[in-house]
């Protein structure tokens, strides 16, 4: 179970595992062949790792979560669409759900937490205030495993888990600026000895631990969709999305098209949207004008990535351009509509402002004909069932332990 190799996409070479984030020789992504060619879905593995025969571990961590595909007839009536697919990840019990931080961050962070222990171990860190440093804390309280947390200061009470941790096992630091400035603490801290990245996009546990979103899709259907739905920060859901839909490809018993890529972000922050219109690979600064009060405007604050691997060699531009895909900049107002759609559909779950910008994404295409009514449509609804979280898992704020200042050091 689990067997693979690590190979460069530019150069080619297969590079030996070490928790290895990236090739020595050439700065494109790294990416995972498995030596399963066909996926042999394991469901007596707990959670996500049903599918582990296409993640990069050889073991599991007892858990719940995963991505669950369901049918929502109203939605579809709503839609005018025969053939729409849910994938949920997020907490809404009734259909199967059981991500208890609500978002499919926590596809990401449980394969990582295991490939990091099964190459030595080690304290992950990760700058993020939002559903990865959330993913990632819960890991400590339900795994032990030691994180440390990097946020801006003003967005620290944002970060909960469910239960509270053994002491010591989460630390949270506040870093007394902006975002930037929480990732270069994070950076500094990862050079030291026995301290690991969570390593965004270049994290092949990130991207294949997303990628079941893909898999979960094409095993319900037992064939690819036509077209997959999502908002994008830094487009590593979209990426994971098509290296999956290869992999399907390959097994042979899932079509060979594949899916159409249609990637949603919320104005006015559309770095990605602005590039991709003009089919640029570079992102330029004229692509986020105004980014600091762009980025405070938005209602779905997780599309902010200033940086997103999209030019990079295996990145979102060339999975764009290998499925055919689209991008739409979505407005605040359509996605508050689209979420109050979904509540209404499905028994009045809230979704996370990043899934609602997604929904109102495929709502503009239904309405301007660029899918077909009859196609099959997977969206991915990338979080939701706060509102039940809050009333039935009684979260937990997570203390600060520490306040450091832009360019200060951390110091454990
Ligand atoms: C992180 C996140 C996204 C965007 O993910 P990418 O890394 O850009 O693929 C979308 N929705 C939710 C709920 C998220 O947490």
């Amino acid at each position: 179970m689990g067997d693979y190799l690590l190979r460069c996409i530019e150069g080619g070479e297969i590079l030996p595992e070490h928790y290895t984030l990236s090739c020595p020789y050439h700065p494109g992504f790294i990416r995972t062949e498995y030596k399963a060619r066909q996926l042999n879905v394991h469901a007596k593995e707990p959670g996500l790792f049903k599918y582990i025969d296409w993640l990069p571990v050889h073991s599991s961590l007892p858990t719940r979560a995963e991505p669950v595909t369901f049918e929502s007839p109203q939605l579809s009536r709503e839609l005018g669409l025969k053939n729409l697919y849910v994938t949920f990840t997020g907490w809404y019990p009734k259909r199967g759900c059981f991500a208890k931080t609500g978002s499919f961050k926590e596809l990401e962070a449980l394969p990582t937490v295991v490939r990091l222990r099964e190459n030595g171990g080690g304290t992950l860190v990760v700058a993020s205030a939002g559903n990865t440093g959330r993913a990632f804390a819960q890991m400590a309280v339900d795994f032990g495993q030691p994180v440390v947390l990097a946020v801006p200061k003003r967005s620290a009470d944002s970060i909960w888990t469910i239960g509270s941790a053994a002491d010591g096992l989460i630390q949270l630091i506040a870093v007394d600026g902006d975002y930037s400035d929480a990732i270069a603490a994070a950076d500094a801290l990862c050079r030291e000895p026995g301290y690991f990245p969570e390593g965004g996009g270049k994290n092949i546990a990130r991207r294949d631990g997303m990628g079941t979103v893909m898999l979960s899709a094409a095993v319900h259907l037992g064939r690819l969709p036509d077209h997959y739905f999502q908002a994008v920060g830094s487009g590593t859901g979209g990426i994971a999305a098509y290296e999956a839909a290869m992999r399907l490809v390959a097994d042979g018993r899932f079509g060979s098209i594949l899916p159409k890529l249609h990637l949603a972000q919320n104005t006015p922050f559309t770095p990605m949207v602005s590039a991709w219109k003009e089919r640029r690979r570079e992102i330029m600064p004229s692509d986020m004008p105004n980014a600091k009060e762009a980025v405070d405007v938005v209602s779905a604050h997780v599309l902010t990535n200033r940086n997103p691997p999209y030019a990079v060699s295996g990145g979102v531009y060339d999975a764009l351009s290998a499925c055919g895909g689209d991008m739409y900049a979505v407005s605040n107002a359509d996605a508050a509509s689209a979420a109050a759609l979904f509540a209404e559909a499905e028994n009045g779950t809230d979704i996370d402002p990043a899934a609602a910008v997604a929904l109102a994404s495929l709502i503009e295409a239904a309405e301007n004909d660029k899918i077909n009514p009859s196609d099959t449509v997977i969206f991915n609804c990338t979080g939701g069932g706060y509102n039940r979280i809050f009333a039935e898992c009684a979260p937990v704020k997570v203390p600060v332990n520490i306040t450091i200042h832009p360019g200060e050091k951390i110091q454990l």
